[in-house]
């Protein structure tokens, strides 16, 4: 019986995910010698690979001068963590059990137990779900500006940006480095964003703001040519010719599967301790999206991935001898 084999064998460390942060952990957690296995996922919450295999290219990846294209960067990273000597395994963990030591990790159809875990589940951008969302997504409709604002097609055009909070203010205020005006597209008749916040937006000479405004939908030539929008007082419709559509509405962490078994914040994201990716469960990390509503960039996904590796092989040569 397959489960029982898995179970009879103690992990030093399983990891959950794979996105930058999850292969980053396991190339390190590889050379370490700690024989990682690492729940890649499937459908749940995210894809094999993750964010980044949802985009075109990234040019601001360290390593790459010319760009890469996302999928192909995952690819790597995948082919790396197995070359360091990582087991993948391409399933959802659908529960866990940090209860009792070891802990136990239950995917599909498998159920390990392990000393250490790390969770780089990731964080899911929210999307708007317009009716051609998907036929324009990455062709002009972007969950984010800091990853594609300096793409071709958003330079020197008018570009929108939906939402009301710090970060939609935050991505306005930087695409007005590329485009040569921004329309902040704000549902209601105030922004959520901080007054500090709002001051620049307000003074800023590129930025327009458009209250009660709700995109109903994109229209273009196969690329992004305007939004349509709705008043959500009136409901009257109109277009507004822009080159792109950035979605600024908040992300949701990757997180359901922790609830109740590790501290969350208020907005769901993983709590880890000052500057590691120590969560209050000791011999459980954390790292990257997952664990980081502030930068979420794939060079700092990898970053706190390295830096739960290295935290659990620390605590594992303490606390388990091997
Ligand atoms: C469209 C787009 C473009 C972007 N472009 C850039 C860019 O150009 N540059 C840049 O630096 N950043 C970019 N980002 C942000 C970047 O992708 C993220 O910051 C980064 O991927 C976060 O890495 P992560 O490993 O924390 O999580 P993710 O990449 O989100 O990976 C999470 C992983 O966890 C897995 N998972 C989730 N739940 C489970 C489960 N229950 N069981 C098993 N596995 C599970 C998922 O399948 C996935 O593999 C972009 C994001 C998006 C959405």
């Amino acid at each position: 019986m397959s489960d029982a084999i898995a179970q009879s064998v103690i992990r030093n460390v399983v990891i959950i995910g794979s996105g930058p942060a999850g292969y980053t952990a396991a190339i390190y957690a590889g050379r370490a010698n700690l024989s990682p296995m690492v729940f890649e996922g499937f459908q749940k919450r995210g894809i094999p690979g993750g964010q980044l295999m949802t985009t075109t290219e990234v040019e601001n990846f360290p390593g790459f001068p010319n760009g890469i294209m996302g999928p192909q960067l995952m690819m790597h990273m995948k082919e790396q963590a197995v070359n360091c000597g990582a087991e993948l395994i391409m399933e959802d963990v659908v529960a866990v059990d940090f209860s009792e030591r070891p802990f136990t990790i239950t995917s599909t159809s498998h159920s390990v137990q392990a000393h250490s875990v790390i969770i780089a589940t990731g964080a899911t951008a929210k999307r708007l779900h317009l009716p051609s969302e998907e036929q324009y997504w990455n062709r002009g409709i972007s969950a984010c500006a800091v990853c594609d604002g300096a793409a071709p097609i958003f330079r020197g055009v008018e570009l929108a940006v939906v939402g009301g909070g710090d970060t939609a203010v935050e991505e306005a205020v930087f695409l007005t480095k590329y485009g040569s005006k921004v329309h902040l597209l704000v549902r209601s008749d105030r922004l959520r964003a901080s007054k500090v916040m709002q001051q620049r937006i307000f003074n800023h000479p590129k930025i327009a703001v458009h209250w009660h405004s709700l995109p109903i939908d994109v229209y273009g030539e196969g690329i992004v040519q305007g939004v349509k929008i709705r008043d959500t007082i009136t409901n009257a419709e109109r277009d507004l010719a822009v080159g792109g559509l950035f979605y600024a509405i908040g992300h949701t962490p990757n997180t359901e599967l922790f609830a109740g078994q590790i501290e969350l914040d208020a907005t769901g994201y993983i709590v880890t301790k000052g500057k590691s990716t120590a969560t209050n469960i000791e011999g459980v990390y954390a790292c990257g999206d997952v664990q980081d509503h502030e930068y979420r960039q794939a060079v700092t996904a990898a970053g706190t991935g390295c830096m739960a590796a290295l935290e659990a092989e620390r605590w594992l040569s303490a606390k388990i001898p091997f």
